[in-house]
This record gives structure tokens, sequence and C-alpha cells, in this order.
């Protein structure tokens, strides 16, 4: 018997006992960092992770019984001021990892926080309030990505984000990627996980502690908190609501590997607390906001989605470009992309929301993308809210009816930068523009193919700018009349000390949307 299964076997011992068996013997318990999220007007949410075998194969990071995690919320740098303080049990059922929901604090202001355990300190992290409702600030300053794949290269993006001191980061999806390239596909590779493909809880919850351990990353969420929603990859490519791509995999099978992709997130991931509910659902919608400047709607555009358009053909439940002669399904009016009650909160929030700018925050391109052949028909991409037109017609529609001030949408997914009108019609491009769109390249995986997608350009004068040969993330000051949003590229994704720079901005004034080059 190992130490591991020693420690784990005294779980009958009285509980300060049982705390002060859980031993580290040395090793450093704090390797995947600190982070914090959800920031609201009187606190924010603390997150870590003990571990000291990150990636050891029972996901449980080389932990054996419950610790005793002591945590403290200081107004200084130097914890002089300690504003805030308690302790919290870290065991198995969560991977030893800890959430916090601190409440209490001073609107608008940074924080700095840390934990201790087993008689060691965590780095230190800063966090920040959310103004109070009614704050009439005048700046806001936004960091946003999406698509790191670990496999395809360093994280630098992550690092120079947090150089920018932001008061907001924003995570878009795939913070993960579930596969592992096979040797053939290895040229692609340029820092092996080490991990076959994650299909288990331990497989997943391995996926974010080796994320954790990348020096950018870690910077990152010690620098600001964030908001993060999921996208395909924290699960599987391409699935949608409880269906596979792959053929022959049932809803009910499936529904067991997505429970452990949405555990490890909600285990990894500095958010409120949710659970999977009895149908196996677990809610990450949610509304933050930012004084009187912004409100955010966080979407889930995965988890409640109609299966994929056409899936009975031959690409099964993958995402596929095909015409409407081909696949009626996508037409389909009870189709449905973040599910009806999902929508139903959001047009709500939209009615209500009286911010200057409202910001939503999801995974997937909202301003379509027609592929042309050649030939008269038209070819769209289903994964994306073109396989939705249906529901993000809805959408566009409700923006028109309940008038919210200044929407903009950010996306990922595409590993390219796009500036896009959102149109009130999918299918008509020279249609009223009723939303702003960036979506914003990955931090690593590789892009689509830029010249054939440039050449698709012609037919799509909703998109005003297309690069996907690069890689880096959007970095966005909200400000009272303008937001002004730059496309931040690093100089080398296989260089771990990629320098970064500006490939151009963009200005969305008060009032009208669609962005305008700066
Ligand atoms: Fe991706
Ligand atoms: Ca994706």
């Amino acid at each position: 018997m190992n130490r591991r299964h020693l420690i784990g076997g005294l779980v009958a011992a009285p509980l300060v006992l049982r705390f002060s068996q859980a031993r580290a013997d040395g090793a450093y318990v704090f390797p995947l960092g600190v982070a914090s999220g959800d920031p609201a007007p009187d606190g924010f949410v603390l997150w870590t992770r003990l571990a000291i075998d990150p990636v050891a194969p029972d996901g449980l990071g080389g932990m054996g019984g419950p610790a005793a995690v002591r945590w403290e919320v200081a107004a200084d740098e130097a914890f002089r001021r300690i504003v805030a303080a308690g302790d919290v049990a870290a065991d198995r059922t969560s991977a030893h990892s800890v959430h916090v929901e601190i409440e209490g604090l001073t609107p608008d202001r940074p924080y700095w926080y840390r934990f201790t355990s087993l008689g060691q300190q965590s780095p230190v992290g800063r966090a920040r309030t959310a103004p109070a409702p009614d704050a009439d600030i005048d700046r806001l300053r936004l960091a946003v990505a999406s698509c790191s794949n670990w496999e395809s290269g360093y994280f630098s993006a992550y690092g120079h984000m947090a150089d920018e001191a932001p008061d907001l980061t924003l995570f878009l999806g795939d913070y993960i990627y579930e596969y592992t390239r096979t040797a053939a596909q290895s040229a692609n590779v340029v820092r092996p996980y080490g991990l076959e493909e994650a299909t288990t809880l331990a497989g997943y919850r391995n996926r974010y502690a080796l994320h954790r351990t990348d020096a950018d990353l870690q910077r990152l969420h010690a620098a600001a908190p964030c908001l993060a929603v999921w996208d395909d990859h924290e699960v599987h490519d391409d699935y949608s609501g409880v269906w596979s791509k792959t053929p022959g995999v049932t809803p009910n099978d499936f529904l067991r590997r997505r429970a452990a992709g949405y555990q490890a997130f909600y285990e990894a991931m500095p958010i409120r607390r949710t659970r999977l509910d009895a149908r196996l659902q677990m809610p990450i919608h949610r509304s933050v906001r930012y004084g009187r400047l912004a409100q955010f709607f966080m979407l889930d555009g995965r988890q409640y989605r109609s299966r994929q358009a056409c899936s009975d053909g031959p690409n099964g439940g993958k995402g596929q470009v095909i015409t409407d002669a081909a696949c009626l399904d996508r037409l389909d009016p009870a189709r449905t992309f973040l599910g009806f009650e999902q929508e139903r909160w959001l047009y709500e929030g939209l009615a209500r929301s009286d911010a200057r700018w409202n910001i939503l925050g999801q995974n997937l391109v909202m301003a379509g993308l027609r592929f042309g052949n050649g030939d008269a028909e038209t070819r769209y991409w289903t994964d994306t809210w073109d396989g939705f037109p249906v529901a993000r017609d809805r959408m566009t529609e409700a923006l028109v009816t309940l008038r919210p001030r200044n929407p903009v949408v950010l996306s990922g997914d595409y590993h390219s930068f796009w500036t896009n009108d959102v149109k009130r019609v999918s299918a008509d491009p020279s249609s009223q523009t009723v939303a702003t769109e960036f979506v914003g390249t990955s931090i690593s995986s590789s892009g689509p193919p830029h010249e054939a997608l440039m050449a698709q350009m012609p037919e799509n004068p909703q998109i005003k700018f297309f690069d996907s040969r690069v890689r880096g993330y959007v970095s966005i000051d909200v400000e009272r009349d303008r937001m002004s949003t730059r496309y931040r590229t690093i100089s080398d994704v296989r260089d771990p000390r990629a320098t970064v720079s500006t490939l151009n901005s963009w200005v969305v004034e008060d009032g009208r949307p669609g962005a305008v080059a700066a």
C-alpha cells in the first residue's frame, strides 16, 4: 500500500486529526496557482486546488485525505490589512479544489488574496470587486481569450494579457482540448501532453491541472478576476447538447462523458457554486454588472443545443459545410441554440438592462459566414450559429425589439480575428446592423486556411476584417462614449517568450452598431 492509499484510508479519524494527517512531505501543494472570478460589487470567487502530483493517473493530484485550507483577503499587497479570512476543507470529492465566495467587500477596488494549507502558502493573487450597480464609472479594461491548445504551442499570449493588468478577463471556450494528437500528427505538436485523450473525470481533471502548471496562465489568473464559459473541447469536439459527433454513441453514453467534463470545469474554474442536476445538466450562464457602464451576459452555447443539423447523414454528428438543398433540417424553427430557458433568461435580462454597453460573451460566431463554391448554392458551417438560423434571427429580433443599448457580441472558437456587423436577418447581409461582433483569435490553436476563407469574403460584406494567420487575444477598453478594441498578436506560438504587438484597432461609438477601423 503506498502513502496515497494510506492517507486516503484515514477518513474515520476525527476532523482535526485527519487534517493533521494529510501531509505533503515538503512537496509544494500550490503548483496550480490561484484564481478569482465572477466579481460582484461586494466580492468574488476565490479558487485554488491542492496538488503535489498534478497529473497523477487517478486525477487526485497525489493528495490523500482532507486538508484544511485557510484563505485571506487583504486590502493591500503586503497583507498588512486583512479584511476577510476563513477556513475551508479540501477533499477528494472535488479533487482538493477550493471555491470561496467572498462577500462584504467594498465595490470597485483591488484586493489581494492567498491560501495557506499543510504549512505552506500559495502565491498571492489580485482580484477586483465590481463597481456598485449605480456607479458611473468611466472605464473598464477587458482581455478576451479563447482556444488554448497545449500541444499547439506556448501560452505567451496569456502572459501578455496579464501584463495589460485588465480589470476583467473573459475566457470564451476551448480553455482545454480533450484530444491528444496521434504519432502521425506529431509534427504539429510543440509540447506534448503526456496524457491520453480525456474521456473520464480523472482525464479532464488532469487536463486542467496540466494547463494550470503553465506559468503564463497562472500569472494571468493571479492578475485579474475572470468570467469563463465553455465551448465544445471542454468535453468533446463538435458535440451538441446531449449528442456526441461520434456515430453509435447514444445520448445516455455521451451524457456520462459530458458530466465528467462539466464537473472538472467547475472544479477548475473560479465560478460560483453550480452542480450537476438529476438530468446531468450544469447551468453556467450568468449575468454580471459593471456599474452603469456594462452588463455582461455570459452564455452557454453548447449544453442546451439541438443536435447538429442533418446528423443522420454520412458525417454523423459533426459540423459540416452544407447547402440548404442538402440539409433542410438547418432551417427547422424547433432547433435551439441556447435552449429556450436560457433564451428567455437572456431576453428578460436584455429588456431590464440599463447599462451603456451590453456585452454577450459566448463561444461561437454569430454574424454568419456564407460559403460559395462557384455555383448558385450557398453553404453554411453548421457548428456555429449558422447551424441554427431561426434561433439566431430570434436573437437579432430580440435586440431590435428590446433595444438594449450598444449590444456587442464577443466570440471565440474560429481561431481567427473577425470584425463583424451582426445583421438583423442572417440570410440577408443588406439588412439592418443590430449589433457589433468581435471574434478573437486563438491563444495557441492552429487557424483555418486563410486564403480559402478570404476567398469567401466577397459573399460576406458583414465581415469587415478577417485574419486566421495569427495567434493572440483581444484587448478592449470600454468607456461611456466608445469601445476601443485592439487585436493583439504574438510573434511565434512556438516561442515561449514570444513578443506581442497590435495587429489593428477598432472603435464602436455609443449608439452606432458596427465597428470602424481606428
Ligand atoms: Fe478551438
Ligand atoms: Ca470550438
